[in-house]
C-alpha cells in the first residue's frame, strides 16, 4: 500500500524574496515532498498555484490520497471551482493537511465555516510545541517537548471549532500560547492543521516537524473508497419510503424533484 500525497504550494515568496528562496531553493512544496518520499510507503507529488486548475484538475484529486496545502500572500488567488473541488474530495473521503498561513487559505475557511482567525507577530522567537495527546498517532516518535528556535508567533484565540483532538499546543518565547495541532472530519475526510511553517525560518529543514509531516499523512489517509456524490441531497418519493406511508398534507415539490439550494 502506497498513500498518494500531492502537496500544494502557492509559491509566490520562494521566487520574490531572497531569504525564502535561499532556504527552499527548490519551493516549500518540493522540500516537504522530498521529506515525505523519503519515509517509505508515501509517494508524494506537487502541484503549483501558477499550474492549470492550480494543479489540481478533478482526475488529479480522485488520485490523491493526501492533500498538503500551504498558502500566504494568494489565497485570494486560489479559484472559487478549484477551492469547491477541493473541499468536495474532502467530503468524499481524501485526507487533508494545512500547514501553517493556510489558516486563511479558501479550502480551510470552507471547511471550518468560521473566522479562523488569531494573533502573530513576526520576530523569530522559540516556539516549544507539547504533546497534548501524546498517545496520538501524529505525535508518534516526537519527543515532548520539542523546540523550534526560530518561528512566527501565532496566538489565541484561534477562530476555529473546537478539534475532534488538539495534538499540540504551542508556547512562544513572547508569552503567547497557540492550539498548534488540530484534528477534524468533515464529511468522510480527516483534516489535520499544523502551525509552524513560516516562510523565512528553516522549519520544513527540522527533523521533528519532518515526523509530524509523515505522521499526518499516515493519519489522515482513508483506505475506504470514496463516497460519490458527496453534495447530493436526492428527493425519496413517497412510494419509495422505506415504511409504506400515505401521502397527507399538501406539498410544495413534485415526486423526484431537485429541490433547492
Ligand atoms: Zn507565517
Amino acid at each position: 500500500m502506497t498513500i498518494r500525497a500531492v502537496v500544494w504550494g502557492e509559491n509566490v515568496h520562494e521566487q520574490e524574496n531572497k531569504i525564502v528562496g535561499d532556504l527552499y531553493p527548490k519551493g516549500m512544496h518540493q522540500c516537504i515532498a522530498d521529506v515525505l518520499n523519503a519515509e517509505g510507503g508515501i509517494e508524494a507529488t506537487t502541484a503549483t498555484l501558477q499550474q492549470e486548475e492550480h494543479g489540481l484538475p478533478a482526475e488529479r484529486l480522485a488520485q490523491t490520497d493526501v492533500l498538503l496545502w500551504w498558502g500566504h500572500a494568494a489565497h485570494g488567488d486560489v479559484s472559487d471551482e478549484v477551492t469547491e473541488r477541493v473541499c468536495e474530495a474532502v467530503w468524499s473521503g481524501m485526507g487533508m493537511i494545512f500547514l501553517h498561513s493556510a489558516h486563511f487559505a479558501k479550502p480551510f475557511k470552507r471547511l471550518m465555516g468560521a473566522a479562523c482567525n488569531l494573533t502573530w507577530r513576526e520576530a523569530g522567537e522559540r516556539e516549544r510545541i507539547w504533546l497534548t495527546s501524546p498517545n496520538h498517532p501524529i505525535a508518534h516518535g516526537l519527543p515532548n517537548p520539542f523546540d523550534l528556535e526560530h518561528e512566527e508567533m501565532y496566538g489565541e484565540p484561534f477562530g476555529v471549532p473546537e478539534p475532534l483532538e488538539t495534538v499540540f499546543v504551542s508556547w512562544f518565547q513572547g508569552g503567547e500560547v497557540f492550539r498548534s495541532g488540530l484534528t477534524y472530519k468533515r464529511g468522510a475526510g480527516n483534516i489535520f492543521y499544523f502551525r509552524p511553517g513560516h516562510e523565512t525560518y528553516p522549519t520544513y529543514h527540522d527533523a521533528n516537524v519532518h515526523k509530524v509531516l509523515t505522521n499526518a499523512v499516515k493519519w489522515a489517509y482513508n483506505p475506504a473508497s470514496r463516497v460519490a456524490n458527496p453534495t447530493d441531497a436526492p428527493n425519496v418519493p413517497v412510494d419509495q419510503a422505506p415504511e409504506k406511508i400515505v401521502e397527507r398534507g399538501p406539498r410544495l415539490h413534485q415526486d423526484g424533484e431537485e429541490g433547492f439550494r
